[in-house]
């Protein structure tokens, strides 16, 4: 089989470079649990890069209610509050060592997320933040994932074509957006177990073991 070459990395960053669902899923389960609902870790991790308004029309529309865009635009604005309010910054192990060795390497790396661009300052060190060549927040896109924008963007950004980009994921709706893009996608199980993860071309069990395979498939 013929070994990859790539030439860029597009880094996801929830659940990717940071470890920010358990602070997400806390947020959700307060706010939802103050309107009476209960959600579980399943319902928050699947939907993740999902716009968070979408998220709770669905999971009231679930319990038979319907929110109007007003509504839950007020109770999105509640979680966001408590999110910032308890977030630790917290990394996923393994994803700092792995953006600086692709960096040396001379690898074009960018940010893909679809955190507003005020909270993906807020919650990354300036140092690794400049390892990025672009970064595209959610500030950024018109579409969010699982659209192509955000990663038709970052191509465009690091001006480099499909083929020799790969994208790394942990979520469904990220996955299909790369893979609308045309890019190969490769996901880690940080946050969902891989049978979710189906529509990426790899899945890997951590940062470690996809940090093996990727080191040996670019090529600057
Ligand atoms: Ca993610």
């Amino acid at each position: 089989m013929k070994i990859p070459a790539f030439k860029a990395v597009l880094f996801d960053m929830d659940g990717v470079i940071t470890d920010t669902m358990p602070y997400h899923f806390r947020a959700w389960r307060k706010v939802f649990g103050a309107h009476g609902l209960k959600v579980s870790k399943f319902d928050v991790y699947r939907r993740e890069g999902q716009k968070g308004t979408k998220s709770i029309q669905e999971i009231f529309a679930q319990a038979g209610i319907l929110l109007t865009p007003e509504m839950a635009g007020r109770i999105i604005a509640e979680k966001e509050l408590l999110f910032k309010k308890i977030l630790r910054q917290r990394f996923i192990p393994g994803s700092r060592t792995l953006v600086s060795r692709l960096s040396r390497r001379g690898l074009r790396l960018a940010l893909v997320t679809g955190t507003s661009r005020h909270e993906v300052e807020h919650t990354l060190p300036k140092g690794l933040l400049s390892l990025f060549q672009a970064t595209i927040t959610g500030s950024d896109v018109r579409l969010g994932k699982p659209d192509p924008e955000p990663y038709l963007k970052a191509l465009k950004a690091l001006k480099i074509n499909a083929r020799e980009a790969v994208v790394i994921e942990n979520a469904p709706f990220g996955i299909m957006s790369a893979k609308a893009a045309g890019i190969t996608c490769y996901a880690v199980t940080t946050s969902l177990p891989k049978e979710y993860l189906g529509q990426a071309d790899k899945v890997f069990k951590n940062m470690k073991s996809l940090t093996d395979v990727l080191i040996k498939e670019v090529n600057v």
